[in-house]
């Protein structure tokens, strides 16, 4: 998608403070933080947003599930943290090329 921002950081065109990469996924810093620590986990391939999941690309939120725990061990997240999708626009998604966010560094309480 030549105009998706979170495309243009897989292909390198913008940067972005990256946390991990492997084949099929990529993790970076949020720009704008709300927690202590705030990182965001797309696929490399664009979809749109959680309503595009499908049978075919499926395997890429596995992929991005997988980075998750991988990267919460390595920023020292043992006791906990959340992780959010915002699934269109009354979801609050603002960026609309699927992404998980993960949230730590805080405890959360309820919803
Ligand atoms: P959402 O509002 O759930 O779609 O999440 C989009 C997130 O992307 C927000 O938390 C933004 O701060 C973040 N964001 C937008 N542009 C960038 C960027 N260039 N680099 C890192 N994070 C970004
Ligand atoms: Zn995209």
């Amino acid at each position: 998608m030549s105009d998706c921002i979170f495309c243009k950081i897989v292909a390198g065109e913008i940067p972005a403070n990256k946390v991990y990469e492997d084949d099929y996924v990529l993790a970076f810093y949020d720009i704008a933080p709300v927690v202590p620590v705030h990182i965001l986990v797309i696929p490399k391939e664009h979809i749109t947003s959680a309503a595009e999941i499908t049978a075919e690309n499926s395997f890429n939120v596995a992929k991005c599930f997988e980075a998750i725990a991988k990267i919460a061990a390595e920023k020292g997240l043992e006791s906990g943290y959340r992780i959010v999708n915002s699934c269109g626009e009354d979801g609050g998604q603002t960026v609309f090329h699927l992404h998980f966010h993960i949230l730590g560094g805080k405890v959360f309480k309820g919803l």
